[in-house]
């Protein structure tokens, strides 16, 4: 991947993880590019489906592009970072990620966003006002 391309995915990330909006300078661990449809699937290396995402995040969402809802039971695309709007689908309740769509609570799911260590992790980094809720 070339340079100008990895600059422009973290510009447009904010220097955030696109799904679950960890500070990079907070995270330890090393961002990665993830492909948000996968190589495997036909996704292309384009800015347009690229996204720039923590460690935790990128394992779990591996080469998926859907999940599904808790709520509804349907099986849905995940989020999209760089076609939807992450306030549009997610809300914070604390430490918490709500899922406003379905979209996002079948994201918040295969992403594992609200697992109890990361949670904790994001709770330490809110109350150090590092992490905006
Ligand atoms: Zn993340």
């Amino acid at each position: 991947m070339n340079r100008d391309l990895l600059k422009r995915i973290r510009e447009l990330s904010g220097g955030r993880c696109d799904y679950c909006r960890m500070p990079r300078h907070s995270d330890p661990l090393p961002f990665q590019t993830d492909h948000v449809i996968a190589r495997q699937h036909g996704g292309d290396t384009v800015l347009e489906n690229l996204a720039w995402c923590c460690l935790h995040c990128n394992k779990y969402k591996g080469p998926n592009i859907a999940g599904i809802d808790p709520q509804s039971g349907d099986v849905v695309r995940l989020f999209h970072p760089r076609k939807q709007n992450w306030s549009r689908h997610f809300q914070w309740n604390g430490p918490t990620l709500l899922g406003l769509t379905k979209v996002a609570r079948a994201t918040i799911r295969v992403l594992a966003i609200n697992d109890p260590d990361f949670m904790a992790f994001r709770a330490e980094l809110m109350e150090e006002a590092i992490y905006e809720s």
